[in-house]
């Protein structure tokens, strides 16, 4: 006999993105099952930097104000060389007139998480299921069977009306759907670390480009589970060293002394080390499979636009798919979903993330001259400083979005 199908839609994975879009369909009527491979949310530090749009969904989810006591409103980011002259400096206050959130915001996505955890336990027809890793589906014409397995490896099977693969980097939903994710590896990987010591002393500000052929760093200023400040340093690594190799305190401190021109000594809470591609998924919807954030797409985290375009992704879709839910409209507008989003990604959060590394590790001294002469001129420049902020903080990509019918 045939399993009736439940009437919801189940999220694999309960990271930032599947979260979210399970708190905006909720919030739009729609029942929905999270399953959660993990038994608790991931602790490394990942996403730390929210963009204006982005905060816009948060507001509309009404977790704006909760997360807002916790995390830090940053207007100014500046472009640095490594031996601490400033390139140029922006003020995000100029997008005033655009957005009600003329700055980035910057909280550890760890801190996020229970923020979105509360706001989920409100809603009766929402669940987040922890310890259920997603293993597999069944697609039928009425919906989706999902197998997953608990903490004991014991396989269970629940059904939908349609599967949200928000189980990130290496999404099973993705791979079982046999969709490709198309595009490269960096050959250099990425450390990240978190210091506690006060860099505004060495001249930095709250955000930080440091610009080098080899020895680049962002530097952003974050705050512990403590609320004491903690500054984040991400450095890209010597392909020809190992993990351990590039993971070695001595080693470590050795880069930081290098990036935080004047230092003689830091203190390290964190290092950690992580690959870093550039991918988009072949197709963000297929059937009754719709992909959104990490498991959709990833990209290097210059600019700050993964966790950005993955809660925008859920946003965009949770609005479709309660539409399509409620029979307002044909589940063609999910295909929408896929040319709006897929296309926000290829043509905005790759090519900046892609052109942001290429330009802070410049290693034509000349062309590394006449770029950053071009910065300093937009810097400088009213107009064209709102033009390129615009861009950078994603405003003008989530704009183009809409338009694509
Ligand atoms: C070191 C680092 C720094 C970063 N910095 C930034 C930044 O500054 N700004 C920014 O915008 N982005 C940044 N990113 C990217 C950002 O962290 C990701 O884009 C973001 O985590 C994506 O969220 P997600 O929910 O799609 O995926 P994840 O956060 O990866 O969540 C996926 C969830 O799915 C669960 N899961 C996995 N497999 C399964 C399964 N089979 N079944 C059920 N559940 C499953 C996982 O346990 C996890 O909870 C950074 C990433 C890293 C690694």
């Amino acid at each position: 006999m045939a399993l009736a199908m439940e009437d919801r839609v189940i999220v694999a994975g309960g990271g930032p993105v599947g979260l979210i879009a399970a708190l905006d369909l909720v919030q739009r009527g729609v029942p929905v099952l999270v399953l959660e491979a993990a038994s608790t949310p991931i602790q490394d530090p990942r996403g730390a930097a929210f963009h204006p749009p982005t905060l816009d969904i948060l507001d509309r989810l009404g977790v704006l104000p909760s997360l807002m006591e916790i995390g830090l409103k940053i207007p100014i980011w500046q472009v640095r060389n490594r031996d601490g002259s400033v390139v140029a400096e922006f003020d995000l206050g100029i997008l005033a007139q655009e957005t009600d959130y003329p700055y980035r915001f910057h909280l550890g996505q760890q801190k996020v998480m229970p923020v979105l955890l509360a706001a989920l336990a409100k809603h009766a027809n929402a669940e987040v299921r922890p310890d259920a890793r997603v293993t597999g589906f069944t697609e039928r014409d009425d919906g989706v069977l999902v197998e997953y397995a608990d903490r004991e490896g014991t396989s269970h099977c629940v059904s939908g009306r349609w599967l949200v693969g928000a189980d990130g980097a290496r999404s099973q939903v993705r791979k079982s759907a046999g969709i490709e994710f198309e595009g490269f590896t960096w050959p250099e990987r990425f450390v990240v670390t978190n210091l506690a010591d006060d860099l505004t002393r060495f001249g930095f500000t709250y955000t930080n480009y440091v610009t080098d052929p080899d020895r680049w760093a962002v530097v952003l200023r974050l705050e512990n589970e403590d609320g004491e400040p903690n500054w984040r340093i991400t450095y890209p690594t010597d392909p020809s060293l190992t993990d351990d190799e590039v993971l070695d305190p001595a080693n470590v401190q050795s880069r930081l002394v290098d990036i935080v021109a004047g230092a003689e000594e830091l203190h390290l809470r964190y290092s950690g080390i992580y690959r870093v591609h550039q991918r988009v998924a072949r197709q963000f919807r297929k059937g009754r499979i719709l992909l959104a954030g990490d498991a959709a797409h990833i990209n290097n985290p210059l600019g700050g636009f993964g966790l950005n375009s993955g809660v925008q992704d859920a946003a965009n879709l949770a609005e479709k798919l309660a539409d399509v839910w409620h029979n307002r409209a044909d589940e063609a507008l999910l295909d929408r979903y896929n040319r709006q989003r897929r296309g926000a990604n290829i043509e905005f959060v790759q090519k900046a993330s892609i052109r942001n590394k290429a330009m802070i590790e410049e290693r034509d001294p000349d062309a590394k001259r006449q770029a950053q002469d071009q910065l300093r001129a937009i810097a400088d420049d009213p107009q064209l400083s709102l033009h390129y902020l615009l861009e950078s903080s994603m405003i003008n990509s989530i704009r183009a979005a809409k338009g694509i019918d």
